[in-house]
């Protein structure tokens, strides 16, 4: 079976190459992929006919093929992908008024069963490869640039940004479960002569896997890591996230003091609001007392009703009430908005519909 030319650090991908071209040829073909977001080596009209022969000889240049495509009417889409063997993933590009903000999933489906997550009631189907995971941040640069402008809602006046700013590893799965895979995607588009994409502006979500935690924050390689607490209180956490039966608060906590400890980033932990589940003084308290010493954000965000659900979406006022209760707190806190969620694209919705 071909490498997939996707999978390979362009180090590794030079270093073969090279053996047998002269070295600009390994700077064209680079160029092609992660700077014009080229992937066919059909389309590369520099590259003479060896070497595309001999690419198409030695590499897989296997990308998902674009299913379906569904626009939201704030301005975010959601692209669904056919994998190879047939499964299906999706993404969301998130266009804001100075960011381009790409979601891309980890894994067909997820193991974890969170309660509150359309993903988690499909099952596991299996890890994405690294080029799988590349693709995504390649073919939603491609969307990227057929962006020339951003409804006016949007950005008054329209700017064009051609380019993903943000990746967020929130999409299908839990990226910790496909950790190694997860890290040489990380290596790749964080390369200088890549997309030389900031860690700073890459997010690792996590339902709170502590030794994937631990191995992450020792791995060297470097992005923003979010955990996904929604309570801390273990009871309720236990129904809402059923891995916190296997990492419960306490054990979540020390490794995320440890992430802290070994990376300069301060930790986002990402909290779902939903009524009659976690909105309750007690629930704040609880809160106030297990983020009381971490360097951290909370991102607060009103439950999305995704196709099958027993929960309901928060209203304004409950929001509103939420909020300024939540002020108290010492940390910065944030209330996102929702982006996508009349295509079943915000967060919590993501189920191949
Ligand atoms: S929230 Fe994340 S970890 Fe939980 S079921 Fe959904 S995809 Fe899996």
């Amino acid at each position: 079976m071909l490498t997939n030319i996707f999978s390979l650090h362009p180090d590794e991908l030079t270093e073969q190459l090279n053996k047998d071209f002269p070295k600009y040829r390994s700077k064209q073909l680079i160029e092609w992929i992660y700077k014009h977001f080229v992937v066919d080596p059909a389309l590369m009209k520099n590259l003479p006919a060896d070497f595309r022969t001999y690419l198409n000889e030695h590499f897989s240049f296997d990308i998902p093929y674009l299913d379906k495509e569904l626009f939201s009417k704030d301005g975010a889409s959601k692209y669904r992908f056919r994998l190879s063997d047939n499964e299906v993933i999706e993404s969301v590009l998130i266009p804001e008024r100075t960011k381009h903000t790409l979601c891309i999933s980890s894994q067909a489906g997820c193991k974890h069963k969170c309660s509150f997550c359309a993903t988690g009631k499909m099952g596991f189907k299996r890890n994405l490869t690294t080029d799988e995971m590349v693709s995504q941040i390649l073919l939603g640069s491609q969307e990227c640039l057929k962006t020339t402008t951003i409804p006016s809602a949007i950005t008054n006046p329209p700017a064009p940004l051609p380019r993903i700013t943000n990746l967020v590893f929130m999409g299908m799965g839990e990226p910790m479960d496909n950790l190694d895979n997860v890290l040489q995607t990380l290596r790749i588009i964080q390369a200088d002569n890549t997309l030389a994409f900031s860690p700073r502006r890459t997010t690792i979500s996590t339902c709170g896997i502590v030794p994937a935690i631990i191995k992450f924050a020792d791995s060297g390689v470097r992005a923003k890591l979010a955990i996904s607490l929604n309570s801390a209180i273990d009871a309720k956490r236990d129904i809402l996230m059923p891995v916190n039966r296997r990492y419960p608060l306490n054990e979540l906590k020390q490794a995320a003091l440890y992430y802290l400890r070994k990376t300069s980033f301060r930790i986002t932990f990402e909290y779902i609001l939903i009524p009659g589940e976690n909105m309750g003084r007690e629930d704040l308290n609880a809160l106030r007392k297990f983020v009381g010493d971490i360097s951290c954000k909370i991102n607060f965000i009103p439950f999305n009703p995704g196709y099958s659900t027993t929960y309901q979406a928060p209203d304004a006022k409950q929001i509103e009430d939420f909020m300024r209760a939540a002020q108290a707190l010492p940390q910065a806190i944030t209330l996102r908005k929702s982006r996508g969620a009349d295509v079943f694209g915000a967060c919590g919705q993501l189920s191949n519909n």
